[in-house]
């Protein structure tokens, strides 16, 4: 069944410690689609400007994304992010966001993107993040944002948290949106708005997953060298979402939940060897699966009980 998709769409300025791209395909929409179409067709919605090129839009068209609902918009500029990462690769500071042709955006979905199973909401404004889910008919909708829209739409930020079934955000972002300083604290306020699901991202430390039932945590998976973690959290929710996605009878089921974990932390490996989609761009179904089966061997532990010193 089809993975349907709202989110930026853009051109990355990135400095990290190990270089810089000045301009680069970027956006959660295209780094969520690229890992996403490992599992099922994804249809991506969103808007693009006059600066948007053929060979990006390829790039995006990767293992048969659909891009019948990337509206060009004349005159327009495409959303553009400029970032940059210290030594410490899971903070960074954004020096600049040009919303484009996102800022007047009114998305118009077509029957294929309406009718599909799963739909993800990728980081962009809630207003139209929450406009997306009103026109969809999926039965499981997972969320992305961040702290711009924390800090500047919180409101919306909620209504449209109210109207999922997934919430995925870093640990941090969950701790400000929330206000609460402990991560299942944090996880139980929002299940308390309606999504049965969250999963806070950490970064390099791995992700946590929590639902009513159950709690499930992974490592990041153990790599030497990570050159440019842009679009690591959109690759991971492309892995998890997508694996859910082919799993659809199955989407409260702990064990497919946990897997779907396994998928999104081996996928967000990959994306971060490099800058922006270069690695995942040229990726290939097996390399997935052998890193999926690592952390399977990575994470395993057979307890052998002794005797405690009481
Ligand atoms: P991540 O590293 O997973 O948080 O995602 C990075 C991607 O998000 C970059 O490719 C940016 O183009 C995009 N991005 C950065 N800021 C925003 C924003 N405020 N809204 C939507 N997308 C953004």
């Amino acid at each position: 069944m089809a993975v349907t998709v709202v989110g930026s769409i853009a051109y990355d300025r990135v400095k990290t410690p190990f270089g810089e791209r000045e301009r680069m395909l970027g956006g959660a929409a295209v780094h969520f689609a690229l890992a996403a179409s490992f599992f099922d067709e994804v249809r991506v919605v969103g808007p693009v400007g006059d600066d948007f090129g053929e060979a990006e839009l390829a790039i995006l068209r990767t293992r048969g994304t659909s891009t019948d609902d990337v509206e060009h918009v004349s005159g327009g500029r495409t959303f553009f992010w400029h970032g940059e990462y210290g030594w410490d690769l899971n903070s960074r500071e954004t020096h600049d966001t040009q919303l484009g042709v996102f800022e007047h955006f009114e998305p118009k979905l077509s029957e294929p993107s309406r009718a599909a199973d799963v739909l993800f909401l990728a980081n962009i404004q809630p207003d139209i993040q929450r406009q997306v889910r009103e026109q969809s008919g999926a039965r499981f909708v997972a969320l992305d944002s961040m702290n711009l829209w924390i800090e500047i739409a919180r409101d919306s930020l909620m209504k449209t948290i109210s109207q999922v079934d997934c919430v995925i955000l870093n640990d941090a972002e969950l701790r400000q949106l929330t206000e609460k300083p402990n991560l299942v604290q944090a996880a139980r306020a929002l299940m308390a708005m309606g999504p049965s699901v969250v999963v806070a991202k950490q970064g390099e430390y791995g992700a946590a997953l929590i639902t009513a039932e159950e709690f499930f945590a992974l490592p990041a998976y153990p790599l030497e060298t990570v050159v440019d973690p842009t679009g690591a959290g959109d690759t991971f929710a492309g892995g998890f979402v997508g694996y859910l996605a082919r799993h659809a009878d199955d989407l409260h089921d702990g064990a497919t939940l946990r897997r779907a974990m396994a998928y999104g932390t081996a996928l967000a490996s990959f994306n971060v060897e490099e800058f922006g989609t270069e690695r995942v761009a040229r990726l290939q179904a097996d390399e997935v699966s052998a890193r999926v089966a690592d952390l399977q061997r990575i994470t395993h532990f057979e307890d052998a009980p002794i005797e405690l010193r009481a």
